[in-house]
C-alpha cells in the first residue's frame, strides 16, 4: 500500500506529492489528466515569482518537479469510489477501470470545473476573449469592453472588479433580478461604467475567427434579440467541484465542496483534501499549491502517530 495516495494531478496534487515524497514515504499520484485546469490555461501572470508562464509549460514544469522524486504517477486514471478505513486501517480507492488501490492516508485534490454557457462560439473563443477567471484574465482587457454572465455573488464581484480596469462592463443575468448580496448590488449600481441587463439569455458568442467581437442575448420578457459589441466575456455561472464520486464517503458542503479545516483534514481521519475541490475560499494556483503542501504535512503528521505496520 501507499503511505500517501494523492488523487488529482493539478497544482494542489503536484505540491502534495512533492512534499510527501520529500519525507521519504511511499507516494502515489493518480490523475485523470495530469495538470488539471492549468492545462486549459494560456497566459499565467500571478504565479508569484514567475511573472509570465503558459499553462502547458507550467504543466510540464509541475510534472518535471514531481518526477525528481520517487513518486508513482498514474496518469489517465479516474477514481470512482473512496472507501474510508476504520481508524488506522487502509483506505481503498476504486478506479473506473475496476482496479483498486490501498493507502494509509489519502489526499483528495480533484479540483473543479467552470460551468459553461453551452452556446455556439463559447468553445471556439475560449482564451480568445471568453474567460472564466477575473483575477487571472481581467488585466488582459484593460480599457476594453466586456460582459459578465451571471448575477450571483461571483458575477457581481467580477463586474465590480472589472469595472476598475476595463472601459465598460455589461452584466447579464438570466433571472428577473440579480441574486448577489444587497451590499454588492448597491456597489455595482454606483459604478458609472456598468450596465445591468436582467431576464436575458445569452445565445451566441461572435468572433472574427481570432477573437471575440460581440455576444447575442435574447430578452426573455419581450422575446427580442440583442447584440453587444465587446472584446471579452467572463462566464460566472458557477464553479463545480469534481467531487460527485465522494458523496457519502466524506462530508461535502451544500455546494459539493469537500469540507476541510485549516490543515486540510476532512471529516474522515487519514483523509485530507486541498485545492479547488474544497471549501477553501479562493480558487487560484498559488492557493492550491499552498493547500496541497499543507495537506501533505498534515498527512505526514497523521502517519507518524500511527502504530508501526
Ligand atoms: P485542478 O487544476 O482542477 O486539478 C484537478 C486534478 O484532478 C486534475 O488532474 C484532474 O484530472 C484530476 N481529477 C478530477 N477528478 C478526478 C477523478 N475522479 N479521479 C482522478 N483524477 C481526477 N489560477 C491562477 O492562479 N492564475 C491563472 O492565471 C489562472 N487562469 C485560469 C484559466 C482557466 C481557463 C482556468 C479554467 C483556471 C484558471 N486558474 C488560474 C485557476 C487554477 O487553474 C485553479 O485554481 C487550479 O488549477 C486548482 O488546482 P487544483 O489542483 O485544486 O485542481
Amino acid at each position: 500500500p501507499f503511505d500517501v495516495l494523492v488523487v488529482g494531478g493539478g497544482p494542489a496534487g503536484a505540491a502534495a506529492a512533492i512534499y510527501t515524497a520529500r519525507k521519504g514515504i511511499r507516494t502515489g499520484i493518480l490523475a485523470e489528466r495530469f495538470g488539471g485546469q492549468v492545462a486549459d490555461t494560456m497566459g499565467i501572470e500571478n504565479l508569484v515569482s514567475v511573472p509570465h508562464t503558459e499553462g502547458p509549460k507550467l504543466v510540464a514544469d509541475l510534472e518535471r518537479h514531481v518526477r525528481e522524486y520517487d513518486v508513482d504517477i498514474m496518469n489517465l486514471q479516474r477514481a470512482d469510489k473512496l472507501i474510508p478505513a476504520p481508524e488506522g486501517g487502509l483506505h481503498e480507492l476504486v478506479l473506473e477501470n475496476g482496479a483498486s488501490l490501498k493507502a494509509r492516508t489519502v489526499i483528495l485534490s480533484t479540483g473543479a470545473r467552470w460551468r459553461q454557457m453551452g452556446v455556439p462560439g463559447e468553445d471556439t473563443y475560449r482564451n480568445k476573449g471568453v474567460a472564466y477567471c477575473p483575477h487571472c484574465d481581467g488585466p488582459l482587457f484593460k480599457g476594453k469592453r466586456v460582459a459578465v454572465i451571471g448575477g450571483g455573488n461571483s458575477g457581481v464581484e467580477a463586474a465590480i472588479d472589472l469595472a476598475g480596469l476595463v472601459a465598460h462592463v455589461t452584466l447579464i443575468e438570466y433571472d428577473t433580478a440579480l441574486r448577489a448580496d444587497a451590499v454588492l448590488q448597491r456597489k455595482l449600481h454606483s459604478l458609472p461604467n456598468v450596465t445591468v441587463v436582467t431576464s436575458a439569455l445569452t445565445t451566441e458568442v461572435h468572433g472574427d475567427g481570432d477573437k471575440v467581437t460581440a455576444l447575442s442575448y435574447r430578452d426573455r420578457t419581450h422575446g427580442t434579440m440583442h447584440r453587444v459589441e465587446l472584446e471579452g466575456i467572463f462566464v460566472q455561472i458557477g464553479l463545480v467541484p469534481n467531487t460527485e464520486w465522494l458523496a457519502g464517503a466524506i462530508a461535502l458542503s451544500p455546494r459539493g465542496e469537500i469540507e476541510v479545516d485549516d490543515r486540510g483534514h476532512t471529516s474522515q481521519p487519514g483523509i485530507f483534501a486541498a485545492g479547488d475541490a474544497t471549501t477553501v475560499p479562493f480558487k487560484q494556483i498559488v492557493i492550491a499549491m499552498g493547500a496541497g503542501s499543507t495537506a501533505a504535512l498534515a498527512a505526514f503528521d497523521h502517519l507518524i502517530r500511527l502504530p508501526a505496520e
